[in-house]
């Protein structure tokens, strides 16, 4: 555990001069820390983050010197591997190492972490829980702040908390690896499938990392699992805190959340969310959006809430308001009668399915654009899906041969090449009440700068999109 009295005049050491690595170094030296941080990377690399750096910070980059080991404590960025030299060297040197989240967490003046893991969903799940909690809190004359994984280093936003504010966290696997201690009052995991396994090493490894985010709760603490999902159910029997389950199958024992199954009659059943904690039961419209996913991720973070003192109100009245994450199955407007999607953030083959299932209606009519860098994986898993609902699969960037190849046999495919040559041939092609979806189940790096930059794009081009009737598929 970071205690910072302990380390009173010794130098910190900040590894990794990434957006958190330099939230973290401009936080020690606010608190009085004498900061070394150093980054692998040359500076011209790192210019725009240097600017931000406050001038006090000593800085190293386009590699590691000897200074670091005069350093009495080093902070880790959560990108940055464990196996890599400069880790190995600061065992060796026997210097302590806490991860960006636990260093920041040690001077956030607040006694509630609510704490968001789980290998799909996290995003959506802690920003509607903060939007719940906010919602809750406002009425309590205090504050919920949004960090972590999320894209708000949990060091930029410690400084501005109060005593009797709220954090909610997004925590990845990767950093609940590195942090020794973390104790949320309140903690969930969604859901847990193969993922990152390059890093971890083993499915287990990557369980045994997850688990850090209830590993040092307490019995007044809670923590909310998916009932549905067998690996989820093994981990809250080793949890500590009291556990409440989730399930959107409404099976798997006491459950806390589950769905009132809809019926024909339409009158009871309504596909109403239920909650049942403190015994009482309350049955709440969900958020208005795609898939049994976000039912889940709305099950999770009400639950969340409720544990925290939130209300059922407030559960109704942001649940009603929730639009949704950019870049998640986001409306991206109408041209020509047809719909747009952005759904940029499905970098791999699952998550390109949760969307195919979530926007299943029985209509043949999707134009689904695939492709960009690809990650390895096969796409063969997509094809009864595809062959449910996607009239035209338009491949684009660098993977846009090999899933011609694995799926052609079964869906129309056809190259694309880029984006707007792909939108512009769907719009050309396309029947009114036609869906376009991006969902390109690969990473974005052939073509843009990052998948948030990739589903801008698309977005943008959408706008400017005119019907070009001679620009046709062969
Ligand atoms: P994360 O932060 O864990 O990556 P997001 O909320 O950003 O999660 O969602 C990323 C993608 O994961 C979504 O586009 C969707 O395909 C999928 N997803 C979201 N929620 C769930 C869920 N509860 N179960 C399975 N897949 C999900």
């Amino acid at each position: 555990m970071f205690i910072p009295g302990k380390f009173k005049g010794k130098k910190a050491l900040v590894i990794g001069a990434g957006k958190s690595g330099a939230a973290a170094a401009n936080l020690l030296a606010a608190r009085g820390f004498e900061v070394l941080l150093t980054d692998a990377k040359p500076k011209q690399r790192l210019k725009d983050r240097l600017k931000i750096l406050n001038k006090k910070i000593e800085v190293e980059t386009g590699g590691h010197t000897n200074r670091v080991l005069a350093c009495g404590f080093a902070v880790k960025s959560p990108g940055l591997s464990r196996s890599s030299p400069i880790i190995a060297k600061l065992k060796k040197n026997r210097t302590p190492i806490f991860s960006e989240i636990e260093t920041a967490l040690a001077f956030a003046g607040t006694g509630e972490l609510l704490a968001v893991t789980g290998t799909n969903g996290k995003t959506t799940t802690a920003v509607l829980l903060n939007k719940i909690m906010e919602r809750s809190l406002r009425a309590r004359g205090a504050k919920s702040r949004l960090c972590g994984n999320v894209g708000i280093p949990a060091a930029e936003i410690v400084m501005k908390t109060g005593a009797r504010d709220t954090i909610v966290m997004e925590v990845s696997s990767y950093q609940l690896e590195d942090s020794s201690f973390l104790r949320p009052r309140t903690a969930c995991v969604l859901n847990v499938t193969p993922d990152h396994l390059e890093h971890h090493g083993t499915m287990r490894g990557y369980i045994k990392a997850k688990a850090a985010i209830f590993r040092f709760q307490k019995k007044g603490d809670a923590c909310v699992f998916n009932a549905d999902d067998a690996r989820c159910r093994k981990m809250a029997a080793a949890c500590p805190s009291k556990v409440l389950f989730f399930s959107s199958s409404g099976t798997g024992g006491a459950l806390s959340a589950w769905i009132e199954k809809r019926t024909k009659a339409g009158k009871r059943g309504s596909g109403k969310l239920v909650f049942k904690y403190n015994g009482k039961t309350t049955a709440i419209e969900p958020p208005g959006l795609p898939g049994l996913h976000n039912l889940e991720n709305a099950m999770c973070a009400g639950l969340m809430a409720l544990t925290r003192g939130a209300s059922p109100a407030d559960l109704r009245k942001t649940f009603s308001a929730f639009k949704g994450v950019e870049h998640r199955i986001e409306p991206a407007g109408k041209k020509g009668g047809m719909t747009f999607i952005n759904d940029s953030k499905a970098t791999n083959v699952d998550s390109t399915l949760v969307a195919l299932k979530a926007l299943a209606d029985g209509r043949k009519n999707i134009w689904l654009i695939l492709g960009g860098l690809d990650k390895g994986s096969p796409y063969a898993p997509l094809i009864p899906y595809l062959k449910n609902s996607v009239r035209t699969v338009l491949a684009i960037g660098a993977a846009a041969e090999k899933i011609k190849k694995e799926l052609c046999s079964s869906v129309r495919v056809v190259g694309a090449g880029t984006m707007a040559k792909a939108l512009a041939a769907a719009l050309a092609e396309g029947a009114k009440g036609d869906r376009v979806l991006l969902s390109p189940a690969c990473a974005s790096f052939d073509q843009f700068k990052d998948f948030e930059d990739r589903g801008r794009k698309f977005k943008e081009l959408v706008k400017q999109l005119r019907l070009n009737p001679t620009y046709g598929l062969r």
